[in-house]
């Protein structure tokens, strides 16, 4: 989703902008546009459509060694040349670029056009530009930004750059991340540290409600009430190699094929084979905390709250506490219950997931104990929750989520066997558990290299335009992250449903035309699956099994086997299976995989 650039320093701004941009492609945007400011003026270029077609207006050859950039998507006004961002006031001196939504910016037009500005786009965010131009005293920029942004209702990340004021950038948060990067003499922002990492490690993220002034030298921050405040500077650990495609021609390709890696690290020093168990150094909470959890709710969105239904499964076996999985969008708006005696676990891969953040929130403002499982370090719902797991599963570039969906269930396989262990759950057990998490790394390579066999499965789907994905308890949270993931990039509608569930009505649907995918682990439910899939053959439906070897009692028109690990955490190995088949499928059909048309990742509106 939409992002912001900018730098400051004694390079050449223009280069360093548009490679930001170039960075900041995968989260899915519409247009992009660039201004530079040298010898008191700006040169402003912008355009609908790819960076590349901003290129075409040669932006890289504009002069000046301060400026910013965006990358649009649109909110208020269609995806135009004229919407896209940057926008200026009338006389050109102001450029403002803004993620996020001005809530009055109906009114604020009005007033400003009552004033003589005139308004050359449609865009909620132009009315920052004349502001700042019509209350411009004199004041630096910073207090000139800040008494406009008392202007504002809304949500924003924004940036701000004047001509005639060449040694300063400003830039401000409410809603929308931020992040500054420490140089050498030379200063970088950006809304993700994607656009920052070639540059530099040594960042400083905004919260709501502060405004920066960022010069060449250095910056200082200040909240919108004028009092200012201290920053400590962190280190992103990721290195800028991390964000190549190398090899692989798909983003979501290569990120499946790191799935070993990304697991070994999310489990990276947290398995404890002296008392059978796993330690989390993120956790606040001690034993005795722990232990007077009675309710465990997890919230997440997408993939993310698929991987919280399938923690939900891992915990209330492996705990013995009722656990329960929940869009965090509709947490949010239902005036949920929030229990002092219940665990709140947020699941967010980017850590800026807006609806997941305001969940959070809620749960914080009613005195709920919440912990965070988010793969980027210092992200916003990290901070919020100031305790839970890193995933440490490296940067995810693809839209569709494979590693974060995977090293979250881990994360989850962590938590559940932490509070199995301080409960019910025996050694034994959890020696059991231990072994297998320290193999399940290669048990993933060994499916993973069996790619070929599932590139054939995806024929299955040859003329198919709806599928179903069926499976029972944890095998339903896999079966609708596989419908999910075909969805998201092969554009086929698939409905993931419990397997019982499917003689209540969807059985109607089944034809020879419309594939089911089975997630069929051989579990005590194993049998009670096979009547399903009886079921869906004796209507002609052609049935894909993803299961593990051994009799079956009936015969099914494809499979793919994969070897039993253990019980409980077998759900997450059938998954595998399941990104590979989606990313087959939209191969056959030559979609476009790595950004999915109408998605983005990282949500950051409402
Ligand atoms: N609301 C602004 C617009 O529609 C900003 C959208 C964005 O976040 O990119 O232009």
């Amino acid at each position: 989703m939409c992002g912001i650039v900018g730098y400051i320093g004694k390079r050449q701004a223009a280069p360093i902008l548009l490679e930001g941009l170039h960075r900041l492609e995968y989260r899915g945007y519409d247009s992009a546009g660039i201004a530079i400011g040298g010898k008191g003026k700006l040169r402003v270029a912008k355009r609908k459509g790819r960076v590349r077609e901003l290129d075409t207006l040669q932006p890289q050859k504009f002069k000046g060694t301060f400026g910013i950039a965006h990358t649009r998507w649109a909110t208020h006004g269609e995806p135009s040349d004229r919407n896209a961002h940057p926008h200026c006031d009338g006389s050109g001196r102001y450029a403002v670029v803004h993620n996020g939504i001005v809530e009055n910016a109906a009114a604020l037009r009005a007033q400003l056009t009552d004033r003589g500005c005139i308004f050359t786009s449609d865009t909620d965010t132009e009315v920052f530009a004349h502001l700042i131009a019509l209350m411009d005293d004199g004041s630096p920029l910073e207090s000139v930004v800040g008494a406009a942004l008392g202007r504002i209702v809304g949500a924003y990340g924004l940036a701000v750059v004047d001509a005639e004021r060449p040694d300063t950038l400003v830039v401000a948060r409410n809603g929308s991340p931020l992040v500054l990067g420490i140089g050498d003499g030379e200063m970088f922002f950006a809304s993700d540290p994607a656009a920052l990492v070639r540059h530099t490690t040594s960042v400083v993220h905004l919260d709501d409600g502060e405004i920066a002034a960022v010069r060449a030298d250095g910056y200082e921050t200040r909240t919108l009430d004028g009092a200012t405040t201290v920053k400590t500077p962190s280190t992103i650990p990721w290195k800028d190699e991390a964000f190549e495609k190398g090899e692989y021609t798909h983003y979501m390709r290569k990120e499946i094929a790191e799935q070993p890696d990304a697991v070994r690290r999310t489990l990276g020093g947290r398995l404890d084979t002296r008392f059978q168990t796993t330690h989390l150094g993120g956790l606040q909470l001690g034993a005795r905390d722990l232990l007077d959890v009675r309710r465990v709710k997890i919230l997440g969105c997408g993939a993310a709250y698929l991987a919280g239904a399938v923690g939900a499964h891992l915990i209330e076996t492996l705990a013995r506490i009722p656990a329960h999985a929940e869009p965090a969008s509709e947490f949010r708006y239902r005036n949920a219950v929030v229990e002092r005696d219940t665990l709140y676990i947020a699941v967010s891969q980017s850590g800026e997931t807006f609806d997941t953040l305001a969940a959070v929130q809620e749960i914080k403002r009613k005195g709920g104990r919440i912990l965070g499982i988010v793969n980027v370090v210092g992200s916003t719902i990290a901070r919020e929750c100031g305790q839970g797991i890193y995933l440490h599963a490296g940067p995810e570039v693809a839209v569709v989520s494979t590693k974060t969906f995977t090293c979250s269930a881990v994360a989850m396989a962590l938590l559940a066997i932490h509070l199995g262990r301080l409960r019910d759950l025996s050694v034994a057990s959890g020696a059991r558990l231990v072994r297998a998490l320290q193999v399940l790394p290669d048990h993933i390579a060994a499916i993973l290299a069996r790619e070929p066999e599932i590139a054939q499965l995806a024929e299955a789907f040859a003329g198919a335009e709806h599928a179903f994905y069926v499976g029972r308890a944890a095998g339903h949270a896999i079966a609708a992250e596989g419908a999910l993931k075909l969805k998201e990039v092969s554009y086929l509608h698939a409905e993931a449903y419990p397997a019982s569930e499917l003689k209540h009505g969807p059985l109607a649907l089944i034809s020879l035309q419309t594939p089911s995918v089975v997630v069929l682990p051989r579990d005590d439910l194993f049998a009670k699956n096979i009547s399903t899939v009886e079921e869906i053959k004796a209507r002609g439906g052609p049935v894909i099994a993803i299961t593990h070897p051994g009799e079956a009692p009936t015969t099914f028109d494809r499979s793919f086997e994969i070897p039993a690990l253990e019980p409980e955490l077998d759900p997450l190995l059938l998954n595998i299976p399941l990104q590979l088949l989606a990313y087959h499928v939209a191969l056959q059909r030559g979609t476009n995989i790595d950004q999915p048309r109408n998605l983005a990742k990282s949500v950051t509106v409402e």
